[in-house]
């Protein structure tokens, strides 16, 4: 197989795998690769990412005219062509709308917490572009900030986008951020998220390099003055990562004790608590708008 056709077939393979793990409905979601130096192999617009074959997929160059192909370029081309632009060193771009993922994107929660090694070590942080209108030149305008410094990231009230040296690599990514949103969301109805401790953080960012996956930026020195910077407007420079000095803390407070009167109050954590569905449903309340 050449290598335009192997591009063709992995494409078909990806948004295959996407759809079938639910991370797009219906047309959503886009995917592109670097065809040589100068063109790009690009999904069509209005096809669903489930049922695509080789044949469908559009051939553009760097501006995205469209060089081959009987179908439009999909509808997002232009954050796709953004990413090439600001990231030379990126082989292929996701998108997709992965369903707990694009809750946090919803929720405005990013996901940013030493919690997972495995996270840290392949994409650090995963921030969120601000809302923009899809398909217009404001999309790529709010990728541009976080670009540089990250490998993927969330987009407000959206989706999610990935990127990578490949095609494989940007779409492993989009499945590692939809895994990491899942176990977030469980841990945060648990009630409990222990963090890894900042000095753990810096020892994983060590071992970066040895997974083969290339950070484009380091983990900031300092969240808070990094945080002030991006308020300000400024692109990101390093991946904000929210970790404890120290031995680790509870982000989200055990909430178990601090029940309704209705509730039965456990004496200690590992006994059992009988709770109704009124008092589970007023504790899981309780732990969202402590996340806000
Ligand atoms: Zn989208």
């Amino acid at each position: 197989m050449s290598g335009e056709s192997q591009l063709r077939a992995d494409i078909v393979e990806i948004g295959r795998r996407m759809y079938a793990r639910g991370y797009t409905a219906s047309n959503d979601g886009n995917i592109s690769v670097r065809l040589g130096s100068d063109r790009l192999v690009m999904t069509p617009k209005s096809v669903c990412k489930g049922f695509m074959t080789p044949d469908m997929m559009c051939i553009t160059d760097l501006e995205g005219r469209k060089l081959q192909g009987d179908r439009d370029p999909s509808s997002e081309m232009l954050m796709h062509l953004e990413v090439y632009r600001q990231r030379p060193d990126v082989q292929a771009v996701v998108h997709a709308h992965p369903p707990i993922a694009t809750g946090f994107a919803v929720a405005g929660i990013p996901l940013d917490r030493a919690v997972l090694a495995e996270v840290l070590t392949t994409l650090g942080s995963v921030p969120i572009a601000e809302y923009a209108t899809p398909s217009t030149r404001e999309l790529p305008e709010a990728v541009r900030k976080y670009i540089k410094a990250h490998d993927g990231m969330l987009l407000a009230n959206h989706g999610a986008l990935t990127v990578g040296g490949d095609l494989y690599a940007a779409y492993y990514k989009m499945e590692t951020i939809e895994h990491f949103a899942k176990i977030s969301l469980v841990a945060r109805l648990l009630g409990r998220e222990n963090l890894i401790a900042r000095e753990e953080v810096d020892r994983l960012q060590g071992l970066r390099g040895t997974y083969g996956i290339k950070s484009p930026a380091p983990i900031c020195a300092d969240p808070s003055e990094a945080l002030a910077l991006l308020d300000a407007g400024d692109p990101a420079l390093c991946q904000v990562v929210q970790a404890p000095a120290g031995g680790g803390q509870r982000l989200v407070p055990n909430i178990l004790g601090q029940a309704g009167d209705g509730a039965s109050k456990p004496s200690a954590e590992s006994e059992e608590i009988r709770l109704t569905y009124r008092e589970l449903s007023a504790l899981i309340e309780d732990a969202l708008r402590s996340l806000r």
